[in-house]
């Protein structure tokens, strides 16, 4: 069938189904192909609406959806909100107990959905389970997880591919947020997929806000962060001792904090994340370790008070905030330590892996140390070529000043040598600036070419310059705290490479208490009251409030006011299911304003 005859019944479909009008970006392409029965890859971020792609077909089609989804976390998350727009859904799962009854469902033709782990589908009586019943369509979600390319692989999903040859006439289709171009050509072959089945989305998430700042004060740039914030967030802590400290410490302003990191009892971080996804305001202080299989679409921000792995973890990380697609912000609090560390930790890695994951980090301090816009720079990054500003990062907003440092670098750089390669920042900051100490003394530094060779107007450069120059691994540190010339610091010394540094804009006070990332207006008590009754209605359920509505169909009724069911159900993101669910409880609470 033609995807003209296709649409009309599934833009209907949409809105009956999730009170949608329209399609977003290429979710229309890839549930044009899944009801013409073509087997599809698509590469879509975080955000952009994958799980409608499967979703809407699976009720527009005779038989079930058979999705395959690596955790059992993320498949209840899938099921709730699958089963509150009314779409008939179950998960097969170790966690179930209902699994005869799903069974049942399931051979009746009563599901539109069926969740279940790879392992489970890689199963023989798994697949004759399947024989038994009308299978519409084989979903498969982080597929990167069948490459050994990505970033996760999976073994379990190298099992699916006899399955899925088992039922050569349903169509697969393969989800993925993340895959560069070795795991996509990996992942279409090893499910089966044509070449031309493969759709890309952007990697843009326009709706977020990047900002990168050094760390002067991590607790004092943290508590601004959260009192500018009042959503739901997640500071990534780099160990289990700064995630239980910035907890602790955080939770003293009166908002909710609570700590995840792999060292809690498995029951303790259950807990943490049950409340962290029921929240409206709660702020999560993590290890990486938290995030993976959180579907929470109302994360206002992601903080980083040291710096992630790569790139590609810094996307993945962020990309948890604004799902929903409501302005967020991801702030990343970075010091030259960080990447100390980080270039200290590339020595115990094998040999073979070495020179790739120095240019992992090398990317990363480019992204940190750049003076242009750091969207652009991420999406060069995932090969895209986007506009050179965006709008909506702090570079673009607040130009950072650039200055040539390369001669003060020199300095640095020389002082660093003729003090022998193993003092720290400290003690050749007194060196340069020609302050006489006792170790100064001792070691007869004062001798030296480079005592007091420091001007009054590069005083206050040299930290920043020493945080440029390690950053980019022309200063690396020793065993014992000091620092050693790496990288092109040679290069620097003869002239030979330049050392342009960022000046970060001294105005964060400025912004503070505008509130401006927010969308949901301040002080309108329609709109509070909206959101008192969402709470009330989740808590009934036993579900978290914007599995109900999310925020922008509240905003959208506040300003709209229905007055009828009819009217209601004309608001984005009231599908029929959610009318009768909710419909009236809503109209009573607008009428009363
Ligand atoms: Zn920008």
């Amino acid at each position: 069938m033609p995807a003209a005859d296709i649409l009309p019944d599934a833009l209907d479909a949409l809105h009956a189904t999730f009170g949608f009008t329209a399609f977003r970006g290429v979710q229309e392409e890839v549930v044009a192909r899944v009801l013409a029965g073509q087997s599809t890859l698509a590469v879509m971020p975080t955000g952009a609406g994958k799980s409608l792609t499967y979703q809407l077909p699976a009720v527009m089609q005779q038989g079930t959806c058979v999705v395959v989804s690596p955790l059992i976390a993320l498949m209840h998350d899938q099921l709730r909100s699958a089963s509150a727009n009314g779409i008939r859904a179950a998960t097969l799962t170790s966690a179930d107990t209902d699994r005869e009854l799903t069974i049942d469902r399931f051979r009746d033709g009563d599901l539109d959905l069926l969740y279940v782990a790879p392992e489970r589908a890689s199963q023989p009586h798994f697949r004759e389970l399947l024989s038994r019943a009308r299978i519409a369509l084989f979903a498969i979600d982080e597929a990167h997880c069948v490459s050994e390319w990505g970033h996760d692989f999976r073994p379990d999903y190298r099992l699916l591919r006899p399955l899925l040859d088992a039922f050569p006439d349903v169509p697969r289709l393969a989800l993925t947020a993340t895959a560069d171009h070795h795991t996509r050509a990996d992942i279409l072959a090893q499910l089966g997929i044509p070449e031309d089945g493969l759709i890309v989305a952007g990697f843009d998430r326009p709706n977020i806000r990047y900002a990168i700042r050094p760390r002067e004060n991590a607790m004092r740039q943290l508590k601004a962060l959260l009192d500018e914030n009042p959503g739901p967030g997640i500071v990534y802590a780099p160990t289990r001792a700064r995630v239980e400290q910035l907890a602790e410490t955080l939770s003293a302003g009166g908002r909710r904090v609570l700590p995840y990191h792999a060292g809690l009892s498995p029951e303790v971080r259950a807990r943490n994340q049950a409340a962290f996804v029921a929240s409206e305001d709660m702020v999560m202080v993590a290890t990486v370790a938290f995030g993976m299989g959180i579907d929470k679409p109302d994360v206002r921000f992601v903080a980083h008070a040291g710096i992630p792995k790569s790139i590609e973890a810094y996307y993945q990380e962020t990309g948890r905030a604004g799902r929903d697609g409501d302005p967020s912000v991801a702030v990343m609090f970075w010091g030259a330590d960080d990447f100390a560390r980080a270039r200290m930790r590339l020595a115990e890695v094998e040999q073979h892996r070495q020179q790739s994951e120095r240019q992992r980090l090398d990317a990363l301090a480019g992204l940190v140390e750049t003076a242009a816009c750091r969207r652009a720079v991420l999406l060069r990054h995932f090969g895209e070529e986007p506009a050179p500003t965006c709008g909506n990062c702090d570079n673009c907003l607040e130009a950072p000043g650039v200055a040539d440092a390369t001669q003060l670098a020199q300095k640095l750089l020389s002082a660093v040598y003729r003090t022998g390669q193993s003092y720290g920042i400290g003690h050749l900051e007194k060196v340069l600036s020609g302050v006489a100490d006792d170790r100064v003394l001792q070691r007869g530094h004062d001798q030296l070419s480079v005592f007091g060779i420091m001007t009054e107007d590069e005083k206050p450069l040299l930290r920043p310059v020493s945080r440029a120059l390690q950053a980019r691994g022309s200063l690396l540190p020793t065993e014992h705290g000091g620092l050693a010339l790496g990288g092109d610091a040679r290069a620097i010394l003869k002239g030979e490479a330049s050392v342009p540094i960022v000046v970060p804009p001294r105005s964060e006070r400025k912004r503070r208490g505008g509130r401006d990332s927010g969308a949901n207006p301040v002080g309108d008590p329609l709109f509070d009251a909206l959101r008192t009754l969402r709470r009330d209605l989740a808590q009934e359920a036993g579900v978290p409030p914007y599995v109900i509505f999310h925020d922008s169909t509240l905003r959208e009724m506040a300003a709209a006011r229905p007055s009828s069911l009819a009217e209601l159900g004309e608001i984005g993101g009231v599908g029929t299911r959610k009318l009768e669910a909710y419909g009236s409880a809503f109209l009573a609470a607008i009428r009363q304003f």
